[in-house]
């Protein structure tokens, strides 16, 4: 007889151990890296002054002793440089394997730009205390949340992202044989309009439609530039019947910000749904003077709805606190996504925000299939925290914010009508 549910415990046990020795050993590799750096740059002389001699040096030992290129050899003398010097406590977490390498890379990337070494340290301090708790996020996810951090901590954040956005621009070079490169650095949410314009322009041809999804893409640049409402299908059927499809609907984006930011007096950051990274207060007062604003109900202290569907404004409440699916490591946007009763309507679970949280369609199933076979049941908290999911508390869950939330929604790269 053989037991499937011990089976199947005994090999996640097996594959957590191994995880976690795995993180170990990338941070012991870094450690003993930063180590054999101090000795040399002392025998050298040079302390901290770190000169390309010196650098490439020790690189060249490092790439000969593990036997991969200079290059990467040179990537991991980088990141034992920054877990010794700028982020020892989070370079802590990997050597005790509580965060993944890649985690740890990624916070070594979003955090380069930090010159004040209070802000740095106070950066590492919070960011070594939360990461534990942020096991399954998507490495975009995971780059808003330290970008986060990173802007309420860093002072000089402000005046650096003005200077970076200030090198917005569109570029377009013509190449040989009738083809011609462009390169663009568009705010954020220009760029996720654009983006969802020309998906909804590509979708606008029929089925028969010759070309790939990415040729579609790049004609639909040009319906953009010429105001058409569709793109025009190349499968010569005679009754395409994209021609008679209703044409795609405006884009919507919506950025979800506290009202002071909304207001022009906040230097709280908001969150595009479905982007990694953060709307900066200055960009969310300058969308917020043409989007359509809505204003969020906080739903916590309201008795539950009847019913199984919640109402618009308690959905709206829930995905903008969600923001993405909740199961772990699944990233997509919460206005993609499913309301699901963590306690199920059937056995009397509650139409409420603290019952209801943001599934995608594909983590619906496997959580409906695995629940009570193999233990995956989900809690969830009174103010949406959901454990058992081992999810971080979102944006809208730092307490006192909640009631402050606006939703702004913008519509099409001129981010005007709805
Ligand atoms: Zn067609
Ligand atoms: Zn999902």
């Amino acid at each position: 007889m053989f037991d499937s549910r011990r089976d199947a415990a005994a090999f996640v046990d097996r594959m957590c151990a191994a995880a976690r020795a795995e993180n170990r050993a990338a941070g012991e590799r870094l450690a003993a890296i930063g180590e054999l750096d101090v000795l040399r740059l002392r025998q050298c002389g040079e302390r901290e002054s770190w000169s390309t001699d010196t650098w490439d040096a020790i690189s060249a030992e490092v790439a000969a002793a593990l036997g991969i290129s200079v290059a990467l050899a040179s990537s991991l003398l980088d990141y034992a440089r920054a877990m010794r010097v700028r982020l020892p406590q989070v370079g802590a977490a990997l050597l005790a394997g509580d965060i993944s390498y890649a985690m740890f890379q990624t916070i070594v990337y979003r955090t380069t730009l930090i010159t004040d070494t209070e802000a740095m340290a106070a950066v590492d301090a919070e960011l070594a205390g939360k990461v534990r708790r942020w096991p399954s996020l998507t490495r975009g996810r995971l780059a808003a949340y330290v970008d986060m951090v990173v802007e309420r901590a860093d002072r000089d954040a402000v005046r650096r992202r003005r200077e970076v956005h200030a090198n917005r621009e569109f570029s377009i070079w013509d190449g040989g044989q009738g083809l011609t490169e462009v390169f663009g650095r568009l705010h954020t949410s220009d760029a996720h309009a654009v983006d969802a314009r020309l998906d909804a322009l590509a979708a606008s041809a029929c089925d028969e439609d010759p070309r790939t999804g990415n040729q579609r893409r790049a004609d639909a640049m040009g319906a953009l530039a010429t105001g058409a409402d569709r793109l025009a299908c190349q499968c010569r059927t005679p009754h395409c019947p994209a021609q008679t499809a209703p044409v795609p609907r405006p884009v919507v984006i919506h950025v979800i910000a506290e009202q002071a930011s909304v207001q022009g007096a906040g230097n709280t950051p908001g969150v595009l749904v479905g982007a990694a990274g953060l709307i900066s207060a200055e960009l969310v007062a300058e969308l917020a003077t043409s989007a359509k604003l809505a204003p969020l109900t906080p739903f916590r202290d309201v008795a539950p709805e009847q019913g199984y569907t919640p109402s618009a404004k308690l959905a709206d409440f829930v995905r903008c606190r969600d923001l993405t699916c909740r199961a772990p490591g699944c990233d997509r946007p919460a206005t993609q996504c499913d309301l699901d009763h963590t306690v199920p309507y059937a056995t009397g679970g509650a139409t409420h925000a603290s019952n209801l949280k943001c599934l995608s369609r594909k983590h619906q199933l496997p959580e409906t299939f695995w629940t009570g076979t193999e233990g995956w049941a989900d809690q969830q908290m009174p103010d949406g925290t959901v454990t058992r999911l081992r999810y971080p508390p979102r944006l809208s869950e730092s307490p006192g914010s909640r009631a402050h939330f606006l939703k702004l929604i913008a519509t099409g790269s001129r981010r005007t009508l709805e």
